[in-house]
């Protein structure tokens, strides 16, 4: 902590608004209740909340919203939770984190420990934000801290797979209040030195594939969408892309047919594109098309005999738009202070968060870690370890008070 401090001087001196000593004492209430807020983390990863069931999560939330003494606090018409904490200007800068996971409904949330490791899914994704966040407003209560600009506290829903950013698509489009909203902070991951500041652009297709069915052995000879979309895959499985801008495929799901002994009567999948470079993403999704066409023709060349056709329906079911906070950007260079003033190095990164939704509207946005370790995200090998968790909800206070010091001059 001592340490902390000396490399905080710098910082300090730049945050003429506020007093020294407030800061200190929010800066030493977030070690010192860093296990209350890690039992509070594994309490909110306890309440189920997969993309679209986000509900009973959202009234938790609320209620800790409450208890923080936000105000107006309440769950919109997307299923978000907003609280405010006014500053004295209109302008409001978003701190959000995401209240869904990514998996299914009836997934075991319960979170267990083994040796320094906690698993539980979702237990760091997103529930380490939503910590974070309630942490956050903890530490300013602490310190009496007036900021000019307005907080917009968000809990928001459907940042994951096909959630396709719903919850901030909502805040920043169509919400009565969209037009106050300066700024986004994204509390996502767990590394306190990494901001995401730059978005990947995603594209996500489902392709179901519809054919004539029958008997394995009696109708022998019909096209299968099986087979189909197994040519299908296999052409996109072979495709060449650059790793530099790092563009990248995956058939994430696939799902299909009723028996083994019965030719499928459909079968779908699941894509996900992405790239760095709204270009590459043009390109690999064009290949994508063409992948789907000659693979349907193929299958359907093989059992022209039949005279029965299988039929491609393609659906794009997500798009995250890139989008790029220059590293010059006041938003970006206070997180980066913020980092530094702790005594980490900053690291810039590409994510694909809800941030991208802000950065394609030219909002500044960013996306930072809420802290602690973690690994296996999306997976029920999820793992979170607490060790100088604090230094997130630390980082995210500096570069809150940081930012708001520096704009609005
Ligand atoms: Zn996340």
């Amino acid at each position: 902590m001592l340490a902390a401090l000396i490399l905080l001087a710098p910082l300090l001196a730049q945050l003429r608004p506020f007093d020294q000593p407030p800061l200190r004492k929010a800066l030493a209430y977030l070690e010192a209740n860093h296990e209350r807020h890690l039992a509070k983390q594994v309490e909110i990863a306890e309440v189920a909340a997969p993309t679209f069931h986000e509900q009973e999560r959202a009234k938790f939330m609320a209620a800790e919203f409450r208890k923080l003494g936000l105000a107006d606090v309440e769950i919109d018409a997307q299923g978000n939770v907003l609280g405010w904490r006014r500053g004295t200007s209109p302008d409001t800068l978003v701190i959000a984190a995401h209240l869904d996971i990514a998996f299914a409904p009836g997934v075991d949330v319960k979170v267990r420990k083994e040796g320094a490791r906690w698993y539980g899914p979702g237990l760091a994704d997103d529930s380490r934000g939503l910590a974070a966040l309630l942490a956050l407003g903890e530490a300013l209560n602490e310190s009496g801290f007036q900021t000019r600009r307005t907080l917009l506290f968000v809990a928001n829903v459907g940042e994951e797979g096909l959630g396709d950013l719903a919850g901030v698509k909502y805040l920043f489009q169509k919400s009565p209040h969209k037009d106050k909203l300066k700024a986004f902070i994204s509390i996502d991951g767990t590394n306190p030195a990494h901001i995401a500041n730059g978005g990947t652009g995603v594209k996500r297709y489902r392709v179901t594939l519809r054919g004539p069915g029958g008997h394995s052995y009696g109708n022998f000879g019909r096209p299968s969408p099986i087979h189909a979309a197994a040519r299908v895959t296999a052409r996109l499985a072979d495709l060449e892309v650059p790793a530099e801008p790092k563009t990248t495929f995956n058939v994430g799901r696939i799902n299909g047919g009723t028996s083994v002994n019965a030719i499928a009567e459909e079968c779908w999948f699941e894509v996900d594109l992405r790239s760095t470079d709204a270009g590459q993403l043009d390109k690999i999704e064009l290949a994508l098309m063409s992948a789907i066409r000659m693979g349907v023709e193929a299958e359907n060349a093989k059992r022209v005999a039949s005279g029965a056709k299988v039929e491609a329906e393609t659906k794009l079911v997500g798009m995250r738009p890139a989008g790029k906070t220059a590293e010059r950007d006041p938003l970006t260079e206070s997180a980066a202070a913020a980092i530094r003033a702790l005594g980490l190095t900053p690291s810039y990164r590409i994510g694909s968060t809800d941030s991208n939704l802000p950065m394609s509207l030219g909002i500044p946005a960013v996306t930072l870690g809420g802290g602690g370790r973690s690994d296996n995200a999306h997976s029920y090998k999820e793992w979170f370890e607490p060790a100088r968790a604090w230094l997130g909800p630390q980082m995210l206070l500096l570069t809150l008070l940081e930012y708001d010091s520096r704009s609005m001059q």
